[in-house]
């Protein structure tokens, strides 16, 4: 992806602010599914991408368990994983013939139970670190436009985890400002709806009705960790948006 010119990934990025949770989550996640569609549908076909995969054990288990909310997943996922646990099971026959006491070696870690670890990372992962590096050097480079800013500020804003990525990557004052001031008014409204979710729950105003404050416990936990679809505003909720995930995973 180019950081210039207001292509498709800008107009994702502006749509994106619109939307439920963190919009470089959503994004990220939404390049993640993408890659695991052409896995499913192309790549298994394709002898690198096997190869990768049978190093890597599969994927990590976010990733397992985006694929396994995946249509047509299951023969994808039985060649994968044959090539996986054919790959651990040569190890481990090897190891047992070699040291018949495997067991108390595995526990002590022993040198030998490095075999039975991955060597190459979550393919699903080097795609998620790409894509999040992608979009927020996006952000950055146009978050002096009108309509970029207009949206960023409306919208739920960053995850904490993204919000310290992007701010490590400004270099100019002005950038900063226009990315930290609208995220310090959503914090502040965010401990404002805290200090209003606790005061009712005290006995004493048992009688009072939540308001917008009623989910702001799930909000807040989403904003300081992240996640693709969860809620950071009033408006949005706390809980996973519908267009995320298969609903298998939601709370
Ligand atoms: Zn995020
Ligand atoms: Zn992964």
């Amino acid at each position: 992806m180019k950081a210039q010119g207001k292509h498709t990934p800008y107009f994702e990025l502006v749509d994106a602010q619109a939307q439920a949770g963190c919009p470089i989550c959503r994004l990220v996640y939404k390049s993640c599914d993408r890659f695991l569609d052409a896995i499913l549908y192309e790549a298994t076909l394709d002898p690198r991408v096997r190869l990768d995969l049978k190093h890597s054990h599969g994927f990590c288990p976010e990733h397992v368990e985006m694929m396994r909310s995946k249509p047509g997943r299951a023969l994808g996922s039985a060649l994968i994983y044959r090539d996986a646990l054919r790959m651990l099971t040569e190890a481990l026959d090897a190891t047992a013939v070699a040291r018949p006491n495997l067991w108390q070696r595995l526990r002590k870690h022993d040198r030998r139970a490095d075999e039975l670890e991955p060597s190459r990372p979550c393919p699903a992962c080097k795609i998620k670190t790409s894509a999040a590096a992608d979009y927020i050097g996006l952000l950055l480079a146009h978050l002096g436009d009108e309509t970029l800013h207009a949206a960023y500020t409306a919208g739920d804003g960053l995850c904490l985890p993204h919000l310290r990525q992007a701010v490590a990557g400004i270099h100019d004052d002005e950038t900063l400002r226009l990315l930290v001031e609208p995220q310090v008014a959503r914090y502040q409204q965010m401990l404002t709806d805290l200090d209003e979710y606790i005061r009712k729950r005290d006995h004493r105003f048992r009688g009072e009705k939540m308001g917008p404050e009623g989910d702001v416990w799930l909000r807040v936990m989403n904003t300081i960790t992240g996640g693709a679809g969860l809620g950071l505003s009033a408006k949005h909720g706390g809980r996973r948006s519908k267009d995320i995930g298969s609903g298998l995973a939601e709370l």
